[in-house]
């Protein structure tokens, strides 16, 4: 799922309640949450929304980098210890889902860095949401570098949304990969030719580095360089669709990988299992 087609459920009110935003870095995610919140409370028409004027839009702002501004609507659960955030913060937080928004039509909570929340603090948050609540929206944003830094209960109560990049990926690398993939892509979607899909798989795998099986940044350099060849390739929507799709399946690379499987195998099962037609 991309930011993009996350932004538009926001705007039409039909986000999943929980959402985890993973990949690009600190300021991306934080960027993107803000982006989301905005959407969801934004009090001007549906295509306008995130007007970025309203008294909801230029309140939700991050905690601390407000100049005072600060919307009883939105809220941060930042860490609070050293590695990791607590559950007795993460409760406290969590009660200001128990109430009704103040003056919003719906309420924005965001755990800005999901991968510490302790299993304690995971399972309190797992509780309330599948706890009943008022009748008002209520939106979770969980921050974290890689969805599979988070609990796999939590990750299957969350819908993830994949910001593209990741730590320890070079910019450079993925670009060169981006644009060979574009090259690759229009090609078959010019000739609908299976091997231009072996030609795909084959410059995913110069992402390198895969000699260490429990490496993720060769996967999240792939995925990245996915998005940005999916962005950019001129195709229909329907391929263009299943491009960004398979950048998520690329992330799941690692756990194919600890089953003993060669990259170059699981990168042409992903590439063909969600691009040929
Ligand atoms: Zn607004």
């Amino acid at each position: 799922m991309s930011l993009e087609s996350t932004l538009r459920l926001a705007r039409a009110g039909d986000l999943y309640p929980a959402c985890i935003l993973h990949g690009s870095d600190d300021t991306g995610r934080t960027e993107a949450a803000l982006e989301l919140a905005r959407t969801l409370l934004c009090d001007r028409p549906v295509a306008e929304r995130p007007c970025g004027e309203c008294k909801h839009c230029r309140r939700i702002v991050w905690p601390q980098a407000g100049g005072g501004l600060f919307h009883p609507d939105f809220q941060v659960l930042e860490r609070d210890l050293r590695t990791s955030t607590s559950v007795d913060a993460t409760r406290t937080f969590l009660r200001g889902a128990q109430v009704t928004p103040f003056e919003a039509r719906g309420q924005v909570f965001v755990v800005a860095a999901a991968e510490s929340l302790t299993p304690e603090a995971a399972n309190a948050f797992l509780k309330t949401l599948e706890e009943p609540h008022t009748s008002s929206p209520r939106n979770f944003f969980l921050l974290a570098p890689s969805q599979f830094d988070l609990l796999p209960t939590l990750r299957s109560r969350s819908l993830a949304i994949y910001l593209g990049g990741g730590e320890g990926v070079d910019e450079d690398e993925v670009g060169a990969l981006a644009r060979a993939l574009a090259a690759a892509l229009e090609s078959y979607a010019r000739s609908g030719n299976r091997m231009h899909l072996f030609a795909v798989a084959g410059t995913l795998q110069k992402a390198g580095g895969w000699q260490d099986p429990r490496a993720r940044r060769p996967w999240e350099a792939a995925a990245a360089a996915v998005v940005r060849a999916g962005r950019e390739a001129d195709l229909e929507s329907d391929l263009r669709r299943r491009v960004l799709s398979l950048a998520e399946d690329l992330l799941a690379g690692p756990d194919l990988r600890v089953r003993g499987i060669q990259p170059q195998r699981i990168l042409e099962g992903l590439v063909h299992a969600r691009l040929e037609a």
